[in-house]
């Protein structure tokens, strides 16, 4: 069985080790240079650091390598929460607030050292060949062949010039965004193909260690700077650096390159950023040098033709950075890709068919609860309404566990529960939280009543108390039901 994978990413990294540890001939494409070679330029539009949680890391474990996953999980920083800079009253707070009830953290982690780790344990495998510096050009998914352009100065006995042409059983395409793959599989499949570019774009920033060497804020965070509008984010890194990003209308990106005002504007929105993390000069210098990068959505279906290809990672379903998932989500399709795929050892045509399924729905709910996800994380966690919900959820998640309740951040960022599920239960949630908080509302305002009338405290404390008893008792039922 001969497999060939297009991008050396992530995603497509691991679905060559998923498929070269079930003894497939695995073959691997990719278009720029080995990432392990010190003289390679880094790729500077893709985020340094991302945050690895639940999904990304039992995709990993279930390789059945259990030293890849440790290799991998040395390298992370904890991060318990979001740590909120605001101002309130005209004064500088920061506000921990907590990922989960259970105290489960998000890891951030280089994600090219992900990607190493990964590339190196292919590398010792005898059914793998890299091909880096190779560009998919053309791909014939019904006769099972693909052509490359390669762009490397080694020439082998595979390659027959600049452009040639190979076969294979089965073809992964992981290459991205803008898959070329995912072109090539629109062409022989009515797929439904839907690309939106969102009103924010993101810029990198470093933030040095201490001069002592340390973290300069709290490191145990995903530190955020809410401002409506914009958003500026720092995520720890192993060597106590952080790498912050600003999200920001492109218009806003235009009127601070022209007015020049970058340090003002932080001074403003982002408190204590200038000069506690980063000085003015070194503000300004990375906010000119460094590139002011657009943000995709895509969603399409189906991933697969037949028995021969199929699309994953961000070449199937790209999606804003907002709920920390897009590289989660890839690696868990390679963990559900396979496990389709184990299910039908005989009919792959089946086993894609299945994925394609299955997938989809998955795929689009996170879609677009990563859209939805920059509102909260730029505006609501400043909400008393939304931290009183957070609280209500984390509660009955807490002291209740038998009503399998628990908030959507919770569920999205450490569980495998299908994504639309995760959906699904939320919105259940929040249809019983609304009907509790109605009728906890009527129970007070039926109680004031009484206690003006004729009462005294007791009789109100009973009645409040028989009102959440009778909510209790529907939200019991409504969720057994
Ligand atoms: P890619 O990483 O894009 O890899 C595709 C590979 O294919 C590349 O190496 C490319 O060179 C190669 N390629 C492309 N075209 C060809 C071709 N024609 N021939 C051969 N090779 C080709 N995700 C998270 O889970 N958590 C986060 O916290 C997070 N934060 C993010 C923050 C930002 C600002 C952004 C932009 C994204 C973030 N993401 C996060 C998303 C994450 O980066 C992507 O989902 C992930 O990198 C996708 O991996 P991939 O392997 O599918 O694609």
């Amino acid at each position: 069985m001969k497999t060939v994978v297009v991008g050396a990413g992530p995603v497509g990294a691991l679905a060559a080790l998923f498929a070269a540890v079930r003894g497939h001939d695995v073959e691997i494409y990719e278009l720029r240079p080995d990432i392990r070679d010190p003289s390679t330029a880094p790729n500077n539009t893709k985020s340094i650091n991302l945050a690895l949680s639940e999904r990304g890391i039992n995709s990993l474990r279930q390789t059945g390598l259990s030293d890849l996953a440790d290799a991998v999980l040395a390298n992370t920083v904890p991060m318990h929460g979001r740590m909120i800079h605001v101002r309130k009253h005209g004064e500088y707070v920061r506000e921990a607030q907590q990922y989960d009830a259970h105290g489960r953290d998000l890891l951030a982690m280089d994600r090219t050292v992900l990607n190493r780790a990964l590339i190196n344990h292919l590398d010792g495998m005898p059914n793998v060949k890299f091909f880096f510096k190779h560009k998919l050009i053309g791909v014939d998914f019904k006769r099972n062949s693909a052509w490359f352009e390669d762009r490397s100065d080694r020439k082998d006995l595979l390659t027959q010039g600049p452009e040639f042409k190979l076969t294979f059983d089965l073809l992964i395409g992981a290459d991205g965004a803008h898959s070329a793959v995912r072109n090539h599989l629109m062409k022989v499949v009515p797929m439904t193909y839907q690309q939106e570019y969102i009103d924010k774009l993101w810029c990198q920033f470093g933030v040095p260690a201490s001069p002592h060497g340390d973290f300069r804020i709290p490191p145990n965070y995903l530190h955020i700077w809410p401002a409506d509008e914009s958003m500026f984010i720092a995520i720890p890194n192993t060597d106590k650096t952080f790498t912050s990003t600003l999200f920001m209308s492109k218009e806003g990106f235009e009127a601070l390159e022209s007015s020049g005002k970058v340090v003002e504007y932080f001074s403003k929105n982002f408190p204590a950023v200038v000069p506690d993390l980063i000085t003015e000069e070194a503000l300004h210098a990375q906010f000119t040098h460094n590139e002011h990068l657009p943000l995709i959505s895509i969603k399409c279906t189906p991933y697969h033709y037949q028995s021969s290809g199929v699309i994953v990672g961000d070449a199937a379903h790209a999606m804003v950075p907002f709920y920390g998932q897009g590289m989660n989500a890839g690696l868990e399709d390679v963990r559900v890709l396979f496990e389709f795929l184990d299910a039908h050892p005989n009919d792959r045509a089946t086993a894609l068919s299945e994925y394609t399924k299955q997938r989809t729905p998955d795929a689009q709910t996170i879609n677009d609860l990563a859209l939805g996800n920059y509102r909260e994380m730029a505006s609501d966690v400043k909400s008393p309404l939304y931290l009183l919900r957070k609280w209500v959820e984390e509660a009955l998640y807490v002291h209740f566990p038998s009503l399998g309740w628990a908030t959507q951040y919770s569920r999205v960022t450490f569980s495998n529960m299908r994504y639309s599920e995760v959906y699904a239960r939320s919105q259940q949630q929040a249809r019983i939280l609304n009907g509790v908080v109605g009728l906890g509302l009527a129970v007070v305002a039926g109680s004031a009543l009484v206690f003006a009338g004729n009462g005294g405290v007791k009789r109100m404390e009973r009645s409040i108390l028989r009102g959440i008893c009778l909510a209790a008792q529907g939200l019991q039922k409504v969720i057994q039901g």
